[in-house]
């Protein structure tokens, strides 16, 4: 059996390639998504209601990586990325059907020249994602107390973050384009984005959030931004 799927709308976020992205929602909750909705969705009857809910689920296409198919085993960098566990025990993007969903904020519903968008906060989604449905998150339902979160029991300590002086004066123009960048650099940089995989130490990374390409670093386990461009 084959079934085709026809996205729903595409969500636009500050994320604009894989690398930095965080590996779950609401670890950076300062970003900000917009589901536009596309075709016969883009009317808002779709969502009356919603705003009754604080949170959603947002099911989509892992696009960027669909097209590599999956393997039975993968490596969680949870697991420091050398140890494989079976694919339906991860949450790997690499996986039959390329589908993921995720946890996020509702923020706003918005219909203006003639698109509906709804906004979101907190998610783990590349910009130009399509999204394939939306449901609300249900609390009796979908929080389970006594759930074991198995090798992710609790989220990633939180690598702190140091702004070198000299980047300041970007900063400060960078923000009046959008407003708290820096507290979205901070919660990206939190999460420690250097992959699982041994790395050169001192390695300066470049990672793009809206239109700036921002360089880091991390020295003694402190991640120092060194250049907003
Ligand atoms: N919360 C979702 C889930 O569990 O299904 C996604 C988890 S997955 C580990 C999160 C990662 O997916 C991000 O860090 C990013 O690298 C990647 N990603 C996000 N959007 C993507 C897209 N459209 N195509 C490919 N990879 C994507």
């Amino acid at each position: 059996m084959s079934i085709s799927i026809d996205p729903i709308g595409v969500i636009h976020t500050p994320y604009k390639q894989k690398f930095a992205i965080p590996r779950q929602p609401g670890l950076v909750k300062s970003a900000i998504g917009e589901v536009h909705f596309t075709g016969e969705f883009n009317d808002a009857n779709y969502l009356r209601g919603i705003e009754q809910f604080s949170h959603l689920w947002l099911l989509f296409r892992f696009h960027q990586t669909a097209d590599q198919g999956h393997t039975p085993l993968v490596r969680p960098p949870r697991l420091g990325g050398n140890k494989k566990m079976g694919v339906f025990a991860t949450r790997s993007t690499f996986r039959p059907n390329g589908i993921g969903m995720s946890v996020v904020k509702f923020v706003s519903v918005d219909w203006s020249n003639a698109q509906l968008t709804l906004r979101v906060k907190g998610m783990d989604l590349l910009d130009q994602t399509p999204i394939l449905d939306i449901k609300p998150y249900v609390p009796y339902a979908d929080s389970v107390s006594q759930a074991q979160g198995g090798y992710a029991q609790s989220a990633p300590n939180a690598m702190p973050v140091v702004f070198d002086p000299s980047v300041k004066p970007a900063l400060l123009k960078a923000e009046q384009q959008r407003p708290k960048l820096t507290q979205l650099i901070e919660q990206v940089l939190n999460q420690d984005p250097r992959p699982a995989y041994k790395q050169p130490p001192e390695k300066v990374y470049a990672m793009s959030l809206y239109e700036f390409n921002i360089k880091w670093q991390v020295t003694e386990q402190v991640a120092h931004v060194l250049a907003i461009e």
